[in-house]
């Protein structure tokens, strides 16, 4: 069971600047007063009651709590305590201050593959250590790797946001239908069992998008992007991987694999050639192999743009419907946001239900 502290956090931190937001929680830079410590907290709105049309279930925010909990690693965002008052759980989180690791790349002139891989090591250590624990992350995508600082020439990787995340139990089968549609691997578009494989998949569209800019499931619409993640219709077009080394593409073709148990796991995508080179030649591949920097800042751009315009039309809609229902609290309105519309849509699957998150 989570253990979440009846307080108000209010009591205990200066609340200060908005870092982001989410579909479910706004998150804001906030100072301990006892030590002057700055954290970020995650604020998350729960349901009244279960008819109620704001909000999230306390169950799915103690599901989050008790993953996070169980998670102390270098890679993955540390929490460091709980509260609950009224209507609303914080989660006070370290802060990660280093921006999202597709942003920073897309600051520079030109990355090689091997310094890309220095960072795809960090993430698959990451989950290497969730899966060892039976969690998965189950929203592997961009938005959610971020890096530690903005100083540091070499920044550490810190996945976030387990909102999603399961932990498995012996012999308890787990269905779910949520995700982003550019990352969502086939089974669980297809409603089967799901295990830590799901990851693995999400993993081998970051990786395709990291190496040409092009995401390799994308359609016009969503549905056009599952039906194709479905009939596994990808290729690695010459013209945008024409700068990509032979075993990047083996690495990639190892995770997009439909059957979850024939995918790399996380451990052995860490000893894949790729990741780990034997041979003096393989390590001269990745070193004359970079990434196609042209078209991964066009992607960026337009992913950018897709969130702040996804983010515009939410809280626009939300604000609408707040304003016609007489309220009145602005930072609460703001805070409310996406449950709100996901409702007002009223959009019946969850795979749909997390759509407007992402670029897709
Ligand atoms: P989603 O809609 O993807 O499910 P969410 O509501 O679960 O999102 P998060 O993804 O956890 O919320 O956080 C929203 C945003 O807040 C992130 O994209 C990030 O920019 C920022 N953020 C989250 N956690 C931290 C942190 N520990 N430090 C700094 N910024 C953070």
């Amino acid at each position: 069971m989570a253990v979440i502290k009846p307080e108000n956090v209010e009591d205990f931190y200066d609340i200060g600047e908005d870092l982001g937001r989410g579909h479910f929680g706004q998150v804001r830079q906030v100072c301990e007063r006892a030590t002057g410590t700055v954290w970020a907290a995650k604020f998350l709105k729960i349901r009244k009651t279960a008819c109620s049309r704001l909000g999230l279930d306390r169950s799915s925010v103690e599901r989050e709590v008790e993953v996070l909990q169980a998670l102390q690693h270098p890679n993955i965002v540390i929490l460091k305590d709980v509260f609950e008052s009224r209507a609303e759980v914080v989660l006070i989180l370290e802060l990660v201050s280093g921006g999202e690791l597709f942003d920073f790349i897309a600051e520079k002139e030109n990355l090689l593959e091997s310094e890309a891989i220095e960072f795809m090591k960090q993430i698959l250590e990451g989950l290497g250590f969730m899966h060892s624990k039976n969690i998965a992350h189950f929203d592997l995508k961009p938005e959610n790797i971020m890096l530690s600082d903005k100083v540091s020439p070499h920044p550490n990787i810190k996945l976030i946001d387990f909102g999603l995340a399961h932990h498995f139990h012996q012999g308890v089968e787990y269905k779910s239908t949520s995700g982003t549609p550019q990352y969502i691997a086939p089974e669980v578009i297809n409603s089967e069992p799901l295990s830590t494989a799901a990851d693995m998949w999400s993993i081998g569209v970051i990786t395709y998008i990291l190496l040409s800019g092009l995401s390799p499931f994308q359609g016009n619409t969503d549905e056009e992007t599952l039906r194709n993640v479905i009939a596994m219709s990808y290729e690695f077009d010459s013209r945008y991987f024409s700068m990509t080394s032979s075993m990047a593409k083996d690495f990639i073709e190892k995770l997009l694999v439909k059957d979850p148990t024939d995918r790399m796991t996380a451990e052995e995508c860490l000893l894949h050639p790729w990741i780990k080179p034997i041979t003096r030649k393989q390590v001269a591949k990745r070193n004359r192999s970079s990434i196609n920097m042209k078209n991964f800042k066009k992607f960026n751009a337009r992913r950018k743009w897709k969130m702040s315009y996804n983010m515009v039309w939410m809280c626009n809609r939300l604000v609408r419907l707040k304003l016609l229902r007489g309220s009145s609290d602005q930072d609460m309105l703001q805070r409310q946001c996406e449950s709100d519309v996901e409702d007002a849509e009223s959009k019946p699957a969850s795979l749909l239900r997390r759509r407007l998150s992402s670029s897709s």
